[in-house]
């Protein structure tokens, strides 16, 4: 087996981990240098790391006001709840979308914002770092909804319109463990709207912060695959976030896609945030979810620089000792090229069209 499979990945925070980040220049130190956290050019580089989902995301207010208080125009604004800031939940999306844009301009070819997958197979070719945008959480399009066009012209090609807070598009997600993903009433009007502004775009509509009502709102207004980029099987780790069997089935009957989420949260049956997590708990969730949903629709969807990983797994540089774990459970080499890359490249061809 070829040692090192291309990995493409569903979900992952670098754009806000680098809005975050206290460094004079982390555009730099991601190119150049190392950064702290999950992923740096070099250690992608190393892992055959490719790219994936890169979120857009506005981090919770209390979140950023604990700490990273510098980042805030008005510090007493921003509550998230009442959207008491507008301008700056326009401009935190704003800096992402602009951080993006200078990865891609600062990199001397390296780094690729995409929207084709002809564009993403050249990245492969040439070693490149593929960037997909994502948008996590639309709040900024109820204030501006202008800035769809404007964030589809830069290259956003998918959206989550909802993350585990309220918001004007739906209720949040955000239960105890262990909890239902029935969490609250589903998408609103405006919600149903911007999912179906978004599929008239050919955009991918991400699934994965919904709660199950507004799950099953977007399958009844949109006829196209149904993506979760970054949940696991609910069957074996009851986080709301996870996915129902009858959701699992939902997915596979309409041709969509789950990519598997690495923090340790939502893999362990006991939802302890303890990183003493074994990989064979990643490895579980794979299996089960290929089970319910054939092997063409399952991917990683790691949500790196978000999430708290396996001891096992610190970063990317770790990820062979996954590889290596699927291939101890006996996943073929075929099997693994479909899940660290393949699914994914055929769903985004398939919604992009
Ligand atoms: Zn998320």
């Amino acid at each position: 087996m070829n040692a090192q499979p291309i990995i493409f990945d569903g979900h992952n925070d670098l754009l806000t981990r680098l809005w975050l980040s206290s460094a004079e220049d982390p555009v730099h130190d991601f190119i150049h240098a190392s950064l702290p956290g999950h992923l740096d050019l070099q250690r992608c580089r190393k892992a055959g790391w490719m790219g994936g989902l890169f979120s857009i995301f506005l981090p919770p207010y209390a979140y950023v006001k604990n700490n990273h208080p510098e980042k805030l125009l008005n510090p007493s604004g921003l509550d998230s709840d009442s959207d008491s800031d507008p301008q700056q939940i326009v401009d935190i999306c704003c800096a992402q979308l602009e951080l993006a844009q200078q990865l891609q301009a600062r990199s001397d070819g390296q780094i690729q914002i995409c929207t084709s997958l002809d564009q993403i197979q050249a990245c492969q070719q040439n070693q490149q770092l593929a960037i997909i945008l994502h948008l996590e959480g639309a709040e900024f399009l109820a204030i501006k909804p202008d800035l769809l066009d404007i964030f589809y012209d830069a290259g956003l090609r998918s959206i989550g319109p909802l993350w585990n807070r309220k918001s004007i598009f739906g209720d949040g997600l955000n239960a105890p463990f262990p909890h239902s993903p029935d969490t609250g009433s589903g998408l609103t009007n405006q919600g149903k709207d911007l999912i179906l502004a978004c599929s008239e775009k050919n955009m991918l509509i991400d699934v994965s912060h919904m709660n199950e009502r507004a799950f099953w709102d977007t399958l009844e207004i949109i006829n196209q695959p149904i993506v979760a980029t970054h949940s696991n099987a609910h069957a074996l780790c009851q986080q709301a976030r996870n996915l129902t069997d009858q959701q699992l089935e939902a997915i596979k009957q309409s041709n969509g896609m789950v990519g598997v989420n690495f923090d340790v949260a939502f893999l362990r049956a006991d939802g302890q945030r303890n990183t003493q997590t074994s990989l064979d708990v990643i490895v579980d969730h794979l299996d089960y979810l290929i089970n319910h949903l054939g092997e063409d629709h399952v991917g990683f969807g790691s949500d790196f620089d978000g999430c708290l990983l396996p001891d096992d797994l610190s970063d990317i540089s770790q990820i062979s000792m996954l590889i290596e774990r699927m291939q101890q459970r006996h996943f073929s080499d075929q099997l693994i090229e479909k899940v660290t890359s393949k699914n994914w490249f055929n769903v985004l061809n398939k919604i992009w069209k």
